[in-house]
C-alpha cells in the first residue's frame, strides 16, 4: 500500500488542514501526558519550514456531538505553543464564521487549531455537508492521526472528498511499517499474541495465519486455547463459548503449516491484586483455584528462542496481567527478546504498547503503533478508511 505523502504534494504558501490526534488525558485543564501531541511536531515543523498555513483539528474526549467545555480544545492552546515556541491561534468553532477568519488571515509558517471536532453532530456520522465547511477552511488535507484511521468521521475521511488529502509524517510511518510486515514480511514472520480475549482477535489470528510462520500465544487468550486442548486451568480466565473456536484455530494452524506455540508453564495465583505472590506452575498442575496470570520461564526460553530468529515480528496483547510487576515479568522478558533481535518488530495494541513502554525497551523497538483500535484493525487486514481515503501513490 502506497500513498502519497506531504512530501509528494505543493504545500508551500497553502493553507493546509492537518487532523491530528491530540485526544490527551486531560484532568481540570491540565495536560497529564502530552505524548500525542510530540509526535505530531515533526509534521506541524515541515509544514512550517516549507511556508505552509497550518490549520490542526482534532477530538478530544468523547463529547459525543455536543459542547463539553471539559473537552475544548482550547485547554491545549498554551502548551502546543510552548512546544511550537510560537503562539498558536484558536479559532472556537469547526467551519463557522471564526475558523473562516483565523484561517483567511493565517500567514506562511502560522499554526491554528480548530476546535473540539466532535462536538459537532456532524463528524462522527462522517456528514458530507460538515466535511465540507472544514475542507472550505484549507486547500490541501494531511491526516496525521493514526489512532483515527479505523473511523470514517468527516474530518478523517469525508474531507477528502473535497480536497487532496496525502498522510503527515506519523501516519506514513504507521502504513510503512505495518504494511510492510503485513504485505511482504521477510520470513521468518513471527507473530505474539496475548492479551484478554480470543474473541477480540479471532479475525488477527486468521489473517497472521496466511503469513505468519510461528505464532506465539499468550496471556488469558492462552488459557482458552490450553482449555480446548484438555488442560485444567483452575479458575484462570477461560471464554468457555470460544473453545470451539480455539480448537478451530489450532487445526486451521496446523492444516496451513504455522507453528503454533502455547505456555508451557504459568504463573499461577489465588487472587489479583498487588500483595498477591505468584508462583510458576507446568500445565496439569494448576490448582483448583490458581489463576494463570503470565507465562513462565520455559515458556518465555521457548519464545525467545523463537524470536531471536525471526527476521519480521509483530506482537499484539500483553502476555500477563501487566498492570501489576509481578505479572509483568513475561511481557517485560519477551520485550528484550523483541529488541535485541534481528528482525524488526512491530507492536501494536493499546495494552501492549503501553507494557512495552513501561519496560523501558520501546525505543529498541522497530515501531510502536500509536493506534490500539487501529492497528488491531489494521493486522485484521481490514483497508481502514483513514488511509483509503488517501491518494495513492
Ligand atoms: P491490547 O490492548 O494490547 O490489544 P487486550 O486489550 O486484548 O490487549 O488485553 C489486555 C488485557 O489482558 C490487560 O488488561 C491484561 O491484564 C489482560 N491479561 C493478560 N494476560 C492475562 C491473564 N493471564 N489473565 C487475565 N488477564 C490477562
Ligand atoms: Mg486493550
Amino acid at each position: 500500500m502506497s500513498k502519497k505523502t506531504m512530501r509528494d504534494i505543493m504545500v508551500a504558501g497553502k493553507k493546509v488542514l492537518v487532523r491530528v490526534d491530540f485526544n490527551v488525558p486531560i484532568k481540570e485543564g491540565k495536560i497529564l501526558d502530552d505524548t500525542r501531541m510530540r509526535r505530531a511536531l515533526p509534521t506541524i515543523k515541515y509544514l512550517q519550514e516549507q511556508g505552509a498555513k497550518v490549520i490542526l483539528m482534532t477530538h478530544l474526549g468523547r463529547p459525543k456531538g455536543q459542547v463539553v467545555p471539559e473537552m475544548s480544545v482550547r485547554q491545549l492552546v498554551p502548551h502546543l505553543s510552548e512546544l511550537l515556541g510560537q503562539e498558536v491561534l484558536f479559532a472556537a468553532d469547526c467551519g463557522g464564521p471564526e475558523s473562516q477568519k483565523v484561517a483567511a488571515e493565517l500567514q506562511a509558517g502560522q499554526v491554528a487549531i480548530l476546535e473540539n471536532v466532535r462536538f459537532y453532530p456532524g463528524e462522527e456520522k462522517n456528514d458530507l455537508d460538515f466535511a465540507k465547511e472544514l475542507a472550505g477552511l484549507g486547500e490541501v488535507y494531511v491526516n496525521d492521526a493514526f489512532g483515527t484511521a479505523h473511523r470514517a468521521h468527516s474530518s478523517t475521511e469525508g474531507i477528502s472528498r473535497f480536497l487532496p488529502a496525502v498522510s503527515g509524517f506519523l501516519m506514513e510511518k504507521e502504513i510503512t511499517a505495518l504494511s510492510e510486515a503485513l504485505d511482504n514480511p521477510a520470513q521468518p514472520f513471527v507473530v505474539i499474541l496475548g492479551g484478554a480475549k480470543v474473541s477480540d482477535k479471532i479475525s488477527v489470528i486468521e489473517n497472521l495465519l496466511k503469513k505468519a510462520a510461528y505464532l506465539l500465544i499468550g496471556g488469558a487468550m492462552a488459557n482458552t486455547f490450553l482449555k480446548a486442548q484438555g488442560y485444567a486451568m483452575g479458575a484462570s480466565k477461560v471464554e468457555e463459548d470460544q473453545l470451539e473456536t480455539a480448537q478451530k484455530l489450532l487445526k486451521k494452524a496446523e492444516a496451513s503449516g504455522v507453528t503454533m506455540l502455547l505456555p508451557q508453564d504459568v504463573v499461577v495465583a489465588h487472587e489479583l491484586s498487588a500483595e498477591a505472590e505468584g508462583k510458576v506452575c507446568d500445565l496439569g498442575e494448576i490448582p483448583e483455584n490458581g489463576m494463570a496470570l503470565d507465562i513462565g520461564d520455559k515458556t518465555v526460553e521457548a519464545f525467545s528462542q523463537i524470536i531471536a530468529k525471526a527476521k519480521t515480528i509483530v506482537w499484539n496483547g500483553p502476555l500477563g496481567v501487566y498492570e501489576y510487576p509481578q505479572f509483568a515479568r513475561g511481557t517485560n522478558k519477551i520485550a528484550q527478546a523483541a529488541a535485541s533481535s534481528q528482525g524488526k518488530t512491530i507492536v501494536g495494541g493499546g495494552d501492549v504498547v503501553a507494557a512495552v513502554e513501561k519496560s523501558g525497551l520501546a525505543d529498541s523497538i522497530y515501531h510502536i503503533s500509536t493506534g490500539g483500535g487501529a492497528s488491531l484493525e489494521f493486522l485484521e487486514g481490514k483497508v481502514l478508511p483513514g488511509v483509503a481515503a488517501l491518494l495513492d501513490k
